[in-house]
């Protein structure tokens, strides 16, 4: 990549959509494509006198959740972060590190306005001063595809030069996480804040921040489009809504499946084609590494958010990897230490130490279960962030479901 004097959004901009290092760009819907089929009609109406209030009502009675992977209720927080006094930012999480995670991509290299557009009708929401997108390095067809695409915005005038501020991430794991990639926006080494206080407090440059994930986005825009029903209207196995499942592994045809929130394991795996040929389902991981894994055993279960909790897990970004009877859940969870060791950012010790110690552990031909356990104590009562926090979860499921491999 350019090296870029004296950065502005609008250089930062000019130089990525000048970028012709990665010549393959998808086919993608543009910006004359996007507004031929109705696209910014609903912005300009909610900017020429829309009551955020009603929006607000329509994204919380939908059901939509944060797609990062927390699930908090996403009308909520332009409550919140309204609550506090202005400037306000809005910050869009497009790091998308979580291994097996790839719907961000899917949607922005096909429909990258229907998420603009979500992005702008929130920031208005928000009255956001600058939208930052912070988005993932390793893809740079998507950082061409935006660049290209808001420099159209702005020569449409929909929103202001500069308005829109594109950053690139570096590759850090710990930046998909929202107070780290805060840091890494103001231009420092990206390490967790302690919380409170919140994002929706101090933020981007201590400003209120609203923190959204891109497929979030991408929903508040269908929904202000089409309405709640397109979300509320869908219901499975005692669930309501829509996910977006990005699928890898031992499937016949991996991507990304848009399904039910009340699928299983078994429908995720029958949209992904069935199993690859040759292979037998023995494990999956759920909603990334930090998920940990589940035995093919529990194919009942709603992939959905709350739902895996009782089972020691969680649905996360819905990034499902399909383990078959040539795997192994114990090289797979060892793999999985191995990623949270080099991706701790190293600010605390439980996580540092103890994922170094962990790997440790995990490679001895018998691990030690008691000294595992309680380094998994540790590590979940005592780290500062959710990868510290989580990191023991494959470790504690591979104890209790695959017993005959440790
Ligand atoms: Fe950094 Fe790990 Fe502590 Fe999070 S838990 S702040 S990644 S050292």
């Amino acid at each position: 990549h350019n090296h870029i004097d004296n950065a502005t959004p609008e250089k930062v901009q000019a130089a990525i959509a000048a970028d012709d290092t990665h010549a393959h760009i998808p086919d993608y819907e543009t910006y004359d494509a996007y507004v031929a089929e109705g696209g910014y009609a609903k912005l300009t109406e909610l900017r020429e006198g829309g009551d955020w209030e009603a929006v607000q009502d329509d994204v919380l009675s939908s059901g939509l959740r944060g797609l990062g992977g927390a699930g908090f209720p996403s009308g909520k927080k332009w409550g919140f972060v309204r609550m506090n006094e202005g400037p306000r930012y809005l910050a869009v999480n497009g790091d998308e590190g979580e291994p097996g995670t790839f719907k961000d991509r899917y949607y922005l290299e096909r429909t990258p306005h229907v998420f603009l557009e979500g992005m702008l009708i929130a920031a208005w929401a928000v009255e956001a001063e600058t939208c930052f997108i912070y988005m993932r390095d390793e893809y740079p067809a998507v950082l061409k595809i935006l660049a290209t695409e808001i420099a159209a915005l702005e020569a449409a005038g929909i929103v202001e030069p500069g308005y829109i501020d594109l950053r690139r991430g570096a590759g850090a794991y710990i930046c998909g996480e929202e107070s780290a990639m805060i840091e890494s926006i103001e231009g420092k080494k990206g390490l967790p804040r302690h919380r409170p206080p919140f994002v929706a407090q101090v933020g981007v440059f201590n400003r209120p921040t609203l923190v959204h994930n891109v497929e979030t986005l991408y929903w508040v825009s269908k929904i202000c489009r089409e309405g709640p029903q397109i979300l509320n209207s869908v219901e499975k196995n005692g669930r309501k809504g829509l996910r977006s499942y990005s699928v890898s592994g031992r499937v016949a045809n991996p991507g990304v499946f848009l399904l039910p929130a009340g699928s299983t394991i078994l429908d995720v795996i029958d949209a992904a084609g069935g199993m690859a040929d040759g292979h037998a389902f023995k494990a999956y991981q759920p909603g990334g590494p930090s998920s940990g894994l589940l035995p093919s055993s529990i194919d009942d279960v709603p992939l959905d958010f709350d739902t895996l909790q009782p089972l020691g897990t969680f649905i996360g970004s819905a990034a499902v990897v399909v383990l078959s009877d040539q795997d192994t859940a114990r090289d797979a969870a060892l793999n999985m230490l191995r990623f949270f060791e080099d991706e701790s950012c190293g600010q605390c010790t439980p996580c540092r130490a103890g994922c170094e110690k962990a790997v440790k552990l995990m490679q001895a031909d018998k691990w030690d279960q008691d000294l595992l356990e309680d380094l998994c104590q540790v590590m979940g009562d005592a780290s500062i962030c959710g990868l510290g926090q989580a990191a023991p979860n494959p470790i504690r499921l591979v104890m209790k479901h695959f017993a005959d491999e440790i």
